[in-house]
């Protein structure tokens, strides 16, 4: 009989943290800017410069660590992983190994198997890299210091999960802590967390951990998935061969469903790491816990459970108006200003859900404001536009956020209001569809559908299709 295999992973998750500023300098964390503009001498490694902590990466880094139930480190310190690489201009790199920010937390997940808890062997502080360019001169690569010195945490979990669906289950929920707190918008696809799995598999039963690979380049949770199961038959069918599992660090392809080797495995000791004798100790006092402690958010649990309270919207729709932060940020601002939340809630999981798959777009860059569908909604409550006009301001809305009165009023959208010039207009129609009356005459109901068509037509959709059904039962 065939051997069962247990797969066992644990995840390294490097989340990049939405501060204003650089982690030891000034120099600001925008995305693109041309190439080293946004640097100093701190981030480009120049001989006498001094590094500083910014203040809010470790109050960001402190708060995950709450939110993973971590115990926080009171006296901390920073220090130098030495290596030498283009994209890193102090040939070490700011991170922590010693005194790592927090540790021995857990999140707990919910699969198909119920609920379960992954521990979190470590949160540190670590600065991120600059960028090369390769493709843009011949014979040529370019360096881009603009995102050296970017502020990242490494969440370090513990061997725990057992599946890909485990997996991303710890990666969507740290994905909603993180957001919640607004440490950082947490985007696999653009690189703002991004994910190494580390794998190895045992026969079921064992009690010690195979030889566990590294895979790096997983940015979504598609090719997190493929990476899993293909990297488990892989060792699956090195260890029934006789050949064994190497330590090592791979690269998975996500378009060739392959990894391949990057580099045997490196150890911490390789790195020569030591204290950075530039940064003072890190010492996190009470009223600097306390503080961060009384900041903490509402988080997902909570808000579901005080949406059911509140709102009388579906179950379904909670959890996916809470699935993502901005939704349920526009989603409560938006029933704050008056509109009904089950109103609300309909723009949010029809349009909303349709226009941000069809554009591939993550709920975390929805535009529109509050303001704006709140009053959208009310123009649609007084029937100054109907549904169909409703939906296509909104969808210049999600695009451009306009503000849906004055777009209507430009446009010539309202609704007519004038019943006198609507009979006119149904008058017409009847008298120019003779077929279609008297297939309605013969009993066949579809026919009305024919003649309301050709009024909103006629209309240019300026009216209400109830009042136009209406109208013509009455003519006919
Ligand atoms: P290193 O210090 O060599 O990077 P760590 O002990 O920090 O190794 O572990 C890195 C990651 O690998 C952690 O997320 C850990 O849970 C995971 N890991 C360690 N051993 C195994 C194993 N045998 N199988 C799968 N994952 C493992
Ligand atoms: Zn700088
Ligand atoms: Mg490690």
């Amino acid at each position: 009989m065939a051997k069962e295999y247990e797969t066992v992973i644990g995840l390294e998750v490097h989340v990049e943290l939405a501060t204003k500023t650089k982690i030891f300098c000034g120099c600001s964390t925008a995305f693109g800017g041309d190439p080293n503009t946004h640097t100093c001498p701190v981030c480009t490694g120049m001989p006498g410069s001094l590094p500083v902590l910014n203040k809010q990466v470790l109050e960001y880094a402190i708060a995950v660590g709450l939110a993973t139930n971590c115990d926080i480190t009171r006296y901390g310190k920073f220090d130098r992983k030495n290596y030498f690489y283009p994209d890193n201009p102090q040939n070490y790199q700011i991170s922590q190994l010693y005194l790592p920010i927090c540790r021995n937390g857990y999140v707990e997940i919910e699969t198909e198997t119920g609920t379960k808890k992954v521990g979190i062997h470590e949160i540190h502080m670590e600065e991120d890299a600059g960028k090369l360019i390769h493709d843009e001169w011949e014979d040529a690569s370019l360096v881009d210091y603009n995102r050296s010195g970017v502020p990242l945490i490494e969440i370090v979990s513990e061997p725990d999960m057992r599946s890909a669906e485990e997996v991303n289950a710890y990666l969507d929920k740290l994905r909603l802590l993180i957001q919640y707190l607004g440490a950082s918008d947490c985007k696999l696809q653009e690189g703002s967390m991004r994910a190494d799995v580390n794998l190895s598999v045992r026969e079921k039963g064992a009690t010690e951990f195979g030889t566990r690979t590294e895979m790096k380049n997983l940015n979504s949770f598609r090719a997190i998935t493929h990476a899993i199961e293909g990297e488990r038959e892989r060792q699956i069918a090195l260890i029934e061969d006789g050949i064994g599992v190497t330590q090592e660090t791979r690269r998975w392809d996500d378009t060739k469903g392959e990894s391949y080797a990057m580099r045997s495995k490196e150890d911490a000791q390789d790195y020569r790491y030591f204290p950075d004798p530039d940064l003072v100790p890190i010492v996190v006092s009470d009223e600097l816990l306390e503080s961060i402690r009384k900041k903490q958010p509402e988080f997902r649990t909570e808000k579901m459970a005080r949406y059911k309270e509140e709102y009388d919207i579906p179950e379904y729709d909670i959890e996916i108006i809470t699935n993502s932060k901005r939704m349920a940020d526009i989603f409560e601002e938006t029933v704050a200003l008056g509109a009904q939340p089950k109103k609300v809630s309909n723009w949010l999981m029809v349009e909303t859900l349709r226009l941000l798959k069809e554009k591939e777009m993550d709920p975390a860059d929805l535009r529109f404001s509050p303001e704006h569908l709140a009053k959208l909604i009310e123009l649609t409550e007084k029937k100054e536009i109907n549904s169909s006009v409703a939906k296509e301001v909104f969808e210049v809305m999600f695009d451009e956020d306009v503000d849906p009165q004055a777009y209507v009023e430009e446009k010539g959208l309202k609704a007519v209001n004038d019943e006198g010039a609507l009979r006119k207009t149904i008058e017409e129609v009847i008298a120019n569809n003779p077929q279609a009356v008297e297939d309605f005459h013969n009993g066949k109901e579809k026919a009305i559908g024919a003649l309301v068509g050709q009024t909103m037509k006629a209309m240019k959709g300026k009216c209400d299709p109830a009042q136009v059904n209406s109208i013509i039962r009455e003519l006919l």
